[in-house]
């Protein structure tokens, strides 16, 4: 008798034990380099856009409860890789240089909405842009009038600012008047349960080394100053409560 219940016992805190440890697994799942830098080794789904999973059923979640209100969410930006993000860079690079500015003018006119490659947070699967496709296209979609007061995706904002996070959806690049860095996005939601995690795990990366490519146009003017700038102001400054 004696015997059986201690076998209970051990039983019992094993299971105990075991339940513990897999909550603290769950809570810190950890990245990879490649993953919190657009360079694969993340489990997404979608066919144009991609999602990580959990954010994509949330999504649809969100989309569904959004529909009831006659706001039909569609997503025009997901994940991007360090591919895609490079591409956009040395793009809008290109046609700056044209235009006839100088390479530290152009960094300054392209971080204003662009991340470096290799620290957008589209590279996480967890953030998207998005428009209301109930309304006619506008001609330039994410510009900030569209979402202000007579905007076309007004009602669209104005549901998202009653309803995202409940879905767990935050706005990053908030109007707050203090924020510095990118500027005021009001399309730009991330899905926090996921990208707080990826934040900070991205935070204690060597984020220089994960910038610097000879294919980066511009790539000379990276120095650690520029870089720990752009850090300080661009990736930490953002809605606190994803911080
Ligand atoms: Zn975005």
């Amino acid at each position: 008798m004696i015997l059986k219940n201690k076998n209970k016992y051990i039983i019992i805190s094993l299971l105990l034990l075991f339940i513990l440890n897999s909550n603290a697994l769950n809570a810190q799942q950890t990245y990879s380099k490649k993953a919190l830098t657009g360079r694969g080794d993340l489990e997404l789904v979608g066919n144009t856009i991609k999602l990580q999973p959990e954010v994509f059923r949330q999504f649809k979640k969100m989309q569904k409860e959004a529909l009831k209100s006659g706001i039909k969410i569609q997503i025009v930006s997901g994940y991007r890789s360090y591919q895609r993000q490079l591409y956009i860079w040395n793009n809008k690079y290109n046609k700056f240089a044209l235009e006839g500015f100088t390479p530290k003018e152009i960094f300054q006119k392209i971080i204003n909405y662009t991340t470096i490659p290799g620290t957008s947070r589209h590279h996480w699967g967890t953030e998207m842009d998005i428009i209301d496709a109930k309304v006619k296209m506008p001609l330039k979609l994410l510009v900030e009038t569209n979402y202000a007061k007579n905007g076309v995706y007004n009602p669209l904002k104005k549901w998202m600012d009653a309803n995202s996070e409940k879905f767990g959806f935050f706005l990053v690049y908030d109007n707050s008047i203090n924020r510095k860095g990118f500027k005021y996005e009001p399309w730009h939601y991330s899905y926090k349960k996921r990208a707080k995690p990826m934040f900070k795990q991205f935070l204690k990366l060597n984020i220089i080394k994960s910038i610097i490519n000879k294919n980066l146009k511009g790539n000379q003017l990276m120095t650690f100053n520029f870089v720990n700038n752009y850090v300080n102001k661009n990736i930490k400054d953002i809605n606190f409560q994803l911080k």
